[in-house]
């Protein structure tokens, strides 16, 4: 039988990029492609006793909860997120299924068919993908390693009376990038001058290599042009705890939230009680904050080690940032080449990397491309690195 699906799903073409991504499924493939931790960071024997203590506590535990999340972790997430400088209250929190579906949520409240989103260039790609879903359209703001161009961001908001303007300031995914305070600021009071929601998703804020670097969130800073917020925070415990626990937040406007809520209950009614009562057994009596420290460390050597080996030739043909936090790194080839033609070369020689450009919602700059340094076992990253230099070398001889 033909099915007729929606058409915003249905618009959703699976990429190229995805199919040859495929290929590097095969263990032989040394891959820098994926966006993912390292397993080995993971606090399992920690978790394991946070979730025997919650089955301790009897049937209760296995209820239908509150849709807007376990209350005694949202009371600590207040706490938490205090300490970041965004300040908040339990009724202004909703616990999410990952940091994912308060994206998905935030669209899904905001934003009409036809709606604009600004987004960064370039962008996460699976916010473009639940935007797209929410039949939203999209605008990219030119932007350099500080963030968006405040002239470019302006023209576009004058242009296209977005509902929405999404960024992840603090170590990006693709781009491994820091916002300076000054594009943060422009960013906060524009959006409140042109009547555009913020949203600041931070997956990765915590893990900063420098421990003495302050980072003043973009909610902080919309914060402090004083009365109503106009940020909406989103967290994540993927990176800094470990991603099957699917435990993310948001944390905003209470008219934002409530909506949000009301949308989450049409959705999976509420998040895992089992895997937020264990989230907060965790946090509560084990070291979050000596754990975040220990994988930032362990995070910056493996991109210290890794960047180590990326010299001499034909290194030299690429530029990067030297990210100072987060899990990516962004490089650029000469211009006139093609990510996804080296990528082909790469698999062919057994490494894999993320060419740039699923991550631009408009024309995107061919020649980029995403590495992941967290995830590659340090002992196969040399091994890994060869075989990019050897696609990289036949790319050139064309
Ligand atoms: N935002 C960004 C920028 C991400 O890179 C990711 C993970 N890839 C997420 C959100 C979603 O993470 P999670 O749902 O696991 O919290």
């Amino acid at each position: 039988m033909e099915r007729t699906f929606a058409k915003t799903i249905s618009r959703a073409k699976s990429s190229a990029v995805r199919e040859i991504l495929k290929l590097t499924q095969n263990s032989k493939v040394l891959s820098f492609a994926g966006g993912l931790p390292a397993e080995d960071s993971f606090p399992a024997e920690a978790i394991r006793e946070a979730y025997e203590r919650v089955f301790a506590r009897g049937a209760g535990a296995l209820q239908y909860g509150l849709t807007e999340g376990v209350l005694a972790l949202r009371e600590w997430l207040t706490e938490f997120l205090r300490a970041k400088g965004v300040e908040t209250s339990p009724d202004k929190l909703l616990v999410t299924t990952g940091s994912q579906q308060a994206i998905d949520l935030a669209f899904r409240v905001m934003i009409d068919p036809g709606d604009y989103v600004l987004v960064e260039r370039p962008t996460y790609l699976a916010a473009l993908q639940a935007l797209s879903l929410a039949d939203g359209r999209v605008a990219e703001v030119d932007s350099d390693a500080e963030g968006m161009l405040p002239d470019d961001l302006e023209a576009k908001l004058r242009e296209f009376r977005p509902k929405i303007v999404y960024v992840t300031p603090t170590f990006s995914n693709p781009g491994g990038k820091l916002w300076s305070d000054e594009r943060r600021r422009a960013l906060a009071e524009l959006a409140r001058r042109y009547g555009a929601l913020v949203i600041e998703d931070d997956p990765y804020g915590d893990i900063r290599f420098d421990p003495n670097l302050r980072v003043t969130t973009l909610y902080e800073t919309d914060a402090a042009l004083g009365g109503e917020g106009n940020a909406l925070y989103l967290g994540s415990f993927s990176k800094t705890v470990a991603p099957a626990l699917r435990t993310g937040f948001a944390a905003g406007p209470e008219d934002v939230i409530r909506m949000m809520e009301k949308a989450k209950q049409a959705s999976d009614l509420h998040s895992s009680g089992v895997d937020q009562l264990a989230l907060y057994e965790l946090v509560t009596q084990w070291d979050l904050a000596g754990h975040i420290r220990s994988i930032s460390a362990m995070y910056r050597e493996r991109m210290e080690r890794l960047t180590a080996h990326m010299t001499g030739a034909p290194w030299e043909l690429l530029r990067w940032n030297r990210p100072q936090g987060g899990m990516f790194l962004w490089a650029t080839l000469p211009e006139s080449w093609v990510a996804v033609d080296l990528l082909k070369l790469a698999v062919e020689e057994g490494a894999a990397f993320v060419p740039g450009e699923p991550f631009y919602a408009g024309e995107p700059a061919r020649n980029t491309l995403r590495i992941n340094f967290t995830h590659t076992p340090p002992a196969l990253v040399p091994e890994g690195l060869e075989r990019l230099a050897r696609a990289i070398q036949r790319y050139a001889q064309g």
